[in-house]
C-alpha cells in the first residue's frame, strides 16, 4: 500500500489533556502541527473530574473557558466522609468560600471525556494544528534533523511517514515513546491497586442534586463521585478486580441493596507517584503522564499536563521563528522536572495520608501552591535574590520573583493581568514616561508588547517603584524584573530577553 509522506515542525503523539493543549498552544504560536491519537474517539472512561485555576488560565487565555462553564457540573465543593452513602456526614472539608483573589479562574468540576472533547473542538478549529485520529505511532527514529515516525491509519492499515523537526510525547502514562528512549521512572509505581466502577443511578435522594466532589465511604475505603449530570457517577474501591459482579460491589459499597443501576464500564488502575529521569531526549519531549504520573490526591495530573506544554509551546514557537537561542528549549526539562518530581513526591504523600493517615489530604504544600506556585529556576530565569517562593509547606501567596507565575489583578478595562500573557513577552510597568516603552522599542529581535498599568496596587503586588518594570514571558512566568528605574533602560532589558530566549 503506498504510503503518505508528511513534513510538519511538531509531531504530537497523543490526544489527551497534554497533547491537545499542545496542539492548541502552538497553533496560536503559529507553529503547525500533527497531532496522532490511536484512538477514533476520546477515552470513554470519565478519569479526571477536575481541572485547577492555573490550567483554567491558560484555557481562559485561549478562549475556551466559556465553552468549559457551560459544561460544568454544578457540584457542592468540598468532600464528605460517610460510613456509607445512607449514613450522616462524618465530616467534611469545606472550602472557604467567596471568589478567588488570586486567579480570574475557579477551579473546573467537569470529566475527562467532556473535558476533552471541548478541547478537541477548539484545537480542530485552528488550520495550522492537524488533528488525525485513529492513527497508531507505530515507530520512530530519531536523527540530527529530528524525528522520522511511521504512523498507520487504524481503520485502513495506510501508512504514513512523518518528518518533523521534534516530537512531543503525550502518549500517556504507558508511554512507549518513553519506553523506546529508555527512560527511567523515579518513585514508587504502586501506591495501591484500586478498581474503578463507573455505572448509571439516581443517587440525588442521597446526595441533594447539587453533590459534594467527593463522598469517602469508610467501611468499604471508596471514593464516589458524580461524573455527568445524567446520572452518572464513579466509584474507585481499593484492591484489584475481584469475581464480584460489579452491580454488586456498587450496592455494597454505597450500602444500598436494592439499587436499580446500570453499570457501564470497569476499569482497574494502580496509584503511582512518578517522575521521568530525563525529560528531553534529542528532538523529543516528554509532557503530561507520559512525563509524571500522580496519584489523584488533589486530582493534578490534567492541569500538570497542560503546565507542561504550556512552558513548552512557546520556546518551540521562538526557536521556529527565529528567535530562540540554543538553550531556550534546554529549559523544558531544567524547568519541569524539578516540579513534576515536586507534585509526584506531594501527590504521593498525600495519598498515602488519604488512606492510611488522618484523612487530611495535604500536610506538605496547599493545593494552590501546588497548582500556582511552583517557580522555575533555570538559565533563562534572571534571578533576583528574593527567597525561594515555592519552599515545603507553603500556601500560596502571589509573587512576581522571577520564574513564578506573573500575579492576577483585576484591571481598569474588567480584564486581567493575566489575559496579558498570550503569545509575546510582556513588559509591564507603571511608569507613564516612556523609559522603558522606548527600551522595548530597541529591542526589535524579539517582539515585546509593553503595558503601562495605572492600576495602584500593582507596583506592591509585583515588587517594584512604579518606575521599576517587570518582564513577563508568553506563558505568564516572570522572566526578569528591575525593582527602580535603570540608568541604562535599553541595555537591561536586551540582556534581560537575550537572557530569557536562551541566548
Ligand atoms: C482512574 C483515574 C482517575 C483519575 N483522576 C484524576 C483526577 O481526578 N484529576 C486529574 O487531574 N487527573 C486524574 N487522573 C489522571 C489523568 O487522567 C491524567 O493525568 C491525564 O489524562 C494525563 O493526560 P495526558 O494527555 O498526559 O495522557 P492521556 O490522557 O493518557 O492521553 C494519552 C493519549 O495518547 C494516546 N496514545 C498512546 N500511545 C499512542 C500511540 N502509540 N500512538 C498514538 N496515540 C497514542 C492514547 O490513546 C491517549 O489518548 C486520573 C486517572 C485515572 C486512570
Amino acid at each position: 500500500m503506498a504510503s503518505e509522506t508528511v513534513e510538519v515542525p511538531v509531531l504530537i503523539v497523543g490526544g489527551g489533556p497534554a497533547g491537545l493543549t499542545a496542539s492548541l498552544l502552538l497553533s496560536r504560536h503559529g507553529v503547525e502541527s500533527v497531532l496522532i491519537d490511536k484512538r477514533m474517539t476520546g477515552s470513554p472512561l470519565p478519569r479526571a473530574r477536575g481541572v485547577h485555576s492555573r490550567a483554567m488560565e491558560i484555557l481562559r487565555v485561549c478562549g475556551v473557558e466559556p465553552d468549559l462553564r457551560a459544561v460544568e457540573l454544578p457540584i457542592t465543593p468540598g468532600a464528605e466522609w460517610r460510613t456509607d452513602l445512607t449514613g450522616t456526614p462524618l465530616r467534611e472539608d469545606v472550602p472557604s468560600a467567596g471568589k478567588s483573589v488570586v486567579s480570574p479562574c475557579e477551579g473546573l468540576s467537569v470529566s475527562q471525556d467532556v473535558f476533552e472533547s471541548v478541547l478537541r473542538e477548539h484545537a480542530s478549529s485552528y488550520s495550522a494544528g492537524q488533528l488525525r485520529t485513529g492513527a497508531l505511532l507505530e515507530s520512530f527514529q530519531t536523527d540530527d534533523g529530528g524525528v522520522q515516525a511511521t504512523v498507520t491509519e487504524q481503520t485502513s492499515g495506510r501508512t504514513t511517514q512523518v518528518r518533523a523537526r521534534w516530537m512531543i510525547a503525550a502518549d500517556g502514562a504507558r508511554s512507549g515513546i518513553r519506553r523506546q528512549l529508555d527512560i527511567a521512572m523515579n518513585g514508587p509505581d504502586d501506591l495501591g491497586r484500586q478498581t474503578m466502577i463507573a455505572f448509571r443511578a439516581e443517587l440525588a435522594g442521597l446526595t441533594g442534586a447539587q453533590p459534594r466532589g467527593i463522598y469517602f465511604l469508610t467501611a468499604t475505603g471508596a471514593a464516589l463521585i458524580w461524573t455527568h449530570a445524567d446520572d452518572r457517577w464513579v466509584i474507585s474501591q481499593p484492591g484489584p478486580v475481584t469475581g464480584e459482579d460489579p452491580a454488586t460491589a456498587v450496592r455494597r459499597v454505597l450500602g444500598l441493596p436494592d439499587l436499580a443501576l446500570d453499570v457501564l464500564a470497569t476499569n482497574p488502575w494502580t496509584a503511582a507517584a512518578q517522575s521521568a529521569a530525563q525529560y528531553v531526549h534529542g528532538p523529543v519531549f516528554l509532557a503530561g503522564d507520559a512525563a509524571h504520573r500522580f496519584p489523584p490526591a488533589g486530582a493534578t495530573g490534567v492541569s500538570a499536563a497542560m503546565h507542561d506544554v504550556h512552558n513548552l509551546a512557546w520556546k518551540i514557537a521562538a526557536a521556529i521563528h527565529g528567535h530562540g537561542g540554543d538553550k531556550l528549549l534546554d529549559s523544558y526539562a531544567a524547568e519541569r522536572e524539578p516540579v513534576g518530581r515536586r507534585n509526584a513526591d506531594e501527590t504521593g504523600t498525600a495519598w498515602s495520608r488519604l488512606f492510611n493517615g488522618d484523612g487530611a489530604p495535604f500536610s506538605g504544600r496547599s493545593l494552590a501552591q501546588l497548582d500556582m506556585g511552583y517557580q522555575y529556576r533555570s538559565s533563562i530565569i534572571a534571578a533576583d535574590g528574593s527567597p525561594d517562593a515555592d519552599p515545603p509547606g507553603a500556601d500560596y501567596q502571589q509573587t512576581a520573583t522571577p520564574g513564578c507565575r506573573a500575579p492576577h489583578l483585576w484591571l481598569a478595562d474588567g480584564t486581567s493581568t493575566i489575559d496579558l500573557f498570550d503569545h509575546q513577552f510582556v513588559l509591564l510597568t507603571a511608569e507613564p514616561g516612556t523609559t522603558w516603552r522606548d527600551a522595548a522599542a530597541h529591542c526589535p529581535a524579539v517582539p515585546v508588547n509593553s503595558q503601562v498599568l495605572t492600576e495602584p496596587g500593582w507596583p506592591d503586588l509585583y515588587g517594584v517603584a512604579p518606575d521599576g518594570a517587570v518582564l513577563v514571558r508568553p506563558d505568564g512566568h516572570v522572566a526578569w524584573r528591575s525593582r527602580t528605574r535603570s540608568n541604562n533602560p535599553v541595555a537591561d532589558l536586551q540582556t534581560a530577553l537575550t537572557t530569557s530566549t536562551g541566548g
